[in-house]
């Protein structure tokens, strides 16, 4: 609590109005220092971001020629003026990669491990525990944890300016050998589909559960994406008008005709002279925000025009029929205890609603749901949503012996090459199409062995196809 306004020779913190502002400096790309400052509401915050900011400036304001580098921080400096010497004479890595680079070692390395001396027996612990650190790190953005690929790419420069580091003798031996890597996912097409044994244990789960909104199930809403591929988009904004329930058999369907969309806020404030947003927020805490949310927008993934009609069986019929009972009731229940509450008119009369609220699913809370509800029906592996689109596309393929206008038609693909995607190579459907042209050879063949030996024995034959 000694601090106090004092200047420390990097910066300052001041009291203003009911919060407080830092000023400190920047350093740009040439090395001249530029004032800044920032509010903040407590004095700590104030403090924290000012320190931040000249270990940060620490990390740029070495020079070429200097003796060689004591800690982390000014090993990285060293590795990314050797970047930005390939950078300008070989033009790899181009400046948008080098700029990252360097943004990723002030964001992630400098601030953890930049002041870690190079001859400091707890190097390589530091540096675990750095990784570690990473390893369970989230988003500031999506607010979820890292991609393996993220993390993969914020390790990178540390890795090779380590490297680097042990090439030029300035470290030995290098801890970072030893260190296990971020590993990145690969996914092959086949990889792409929940397997069907999955698949199967997942839907008998379902068919037990049915409609049970308030505990999260919903047997409707996932049948709609195994039985027909539909996308998550184009289930959840599905729309009442869009489906046709008769009690005629094999006269129901429904039109695809709409997706639902996740798009981001946009400030309702304007900017400053600085061209920084009054509101000095990000623009989905803005009070004027608008243009953000969920929207029902026309059409499928496949274009405007792209609006399949599906044809439904009777099972899924009695599903639509079990699914609308119970939300109905969920919305009257809603209304009389006022806790429906629509954000957006033409969110009314959408198929799969929150029950408390009533209002459309997003994408990342189906997603959620998805994960809970494997989990329940004993799933071990994390599937995404969109795997079952890739089985329901395989299933189709290996009962219609691989008709894939007809698949395409169904999936919403444009093309059909983007169906062929989906499906990946049948070994069987091959193999029995081999056979069955051997087949007909073999056929043509004793027929005319034959035709030869019915002319010698004057046999009658009919006459050839
Ligand atoms: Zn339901
Ligand atoms: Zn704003």
């Amino acid at each position: 609590m000694a601090k106090n306004s004092k200047p420390r020779g990097y910066g300052t913190v001041l009291q203003e109005g009911n919060g407080f502002r830092a000023y400190g400096y920047v350093l740009d790309d040439a090395g001249k220092k530029k004032p800044t400052k920032k509010r903040f509401t407590t004095e700590k915050e104030a403090w924290d971001w000012l320190e931040a900011l000249n270990r940060r400036n620490k990390t740029l304001t070495m020079e070429d020629g200097e003796a060689a580098p004591e800690t982390v921080a000014e090993m990285m400096r060293a590795w990314l003026r050797k970047k930005d010497r390939q950078r300008r004479f070989e033009g790899k890595p181009d400046q948008k990669t080098w700029d990252e680079y360097r943004s990723i070692i002030i964001a992630w390395h400098a601030p953890a491990v930049g002041s870690v001396r190079l001859d400091s027996p707890s190097l390589r612990k530091k540096l675990i525990q750095h990784q570690n650190a990473i390893d369970k790190a989230v988003s500031d953005k999506t607010h979820r944890p890292l991609s393996a690929s993220r993390k993969h790419n914020l390790w990178m420069p540390l890795r090779s300016a380590f490297r680097y580091g042990a090439q030029e003798g300035w470290i030995s031996p290098d801890p970072m050998a030893s260190i296990e890597k971020f590993a990145v996912e690969s996914t092959s097409p086949r990889e792409k589909v929940m397997p069907k044994v999955d698949a199967d244990k997942f839907r008998d789960w379902l068919e037990v559960q049915g409609c049970n909104h308030r505990a999260g199930v919903c047997r409707l809403r996932w049948e709609l994406a195994f039985e027909y591929g539909r996308r998550q988009g184009e289930v959840l904004g599905l729309h009442w008008d869009h489906v046709y329930l008769t009690d005629e058999e094999d006269k129901s369907f429904m039109e695809v005709a709409k997706k639902a969309k996740t798009r981001p806020w946009k400030h309702g404030c304007s900017k400053n002279t600085k061209g920084e947003w009054k509101c000095e927020k990000q623009a989905r805490y803005c009070p004027n925000k608008h243009g953000g949310g969920i929207h029902i927008e026309d059409g499928t993934k496949g274009g405007k025009q792209v609006k399949p009609q599906i044809p439904l069986d009777s099972d899924v019929v009695t599903m639509f029929i079990a699914h609308k009972k119970a939300q109905d009731r969920e919305r009257a229940a809603a209304v009389e205890h006022r806790t429906k509450s629509l954000l957006d008119p033409s969110h009314e009369g959408l198929v799969f609603t929150q029950p408390l609220t009533q209002r459309p699913y997003g994408p990342r809370h189906d997603a959620t749901i998805f994960e809970k509800l494997l989990k329940r029906a004993g799933i071990k592996t994390p599937y995404h949503i969109h795997q079952i689109r890739h089985t329901a596309a395989t299933e189709l393929s290996d009962s219609t012996g691989g008709d894939l206008p007809n698949i395409a038609g169904i999936l919403g693909h444009k093309s059909i090459t983007t169906t062929m995607g989906y499906i990946g190579p049948d070994i069987d459907a091959r193999r029995k199409a081999l056979a069955s042209a051997k087949a007909l050879r073999m056929e043509r063949k004793k027929k005319a062995a034959a035709n030869v030996s019915g002319a010698v024995e004057a046999q009658p034959e009919p006459a050839g196809e």
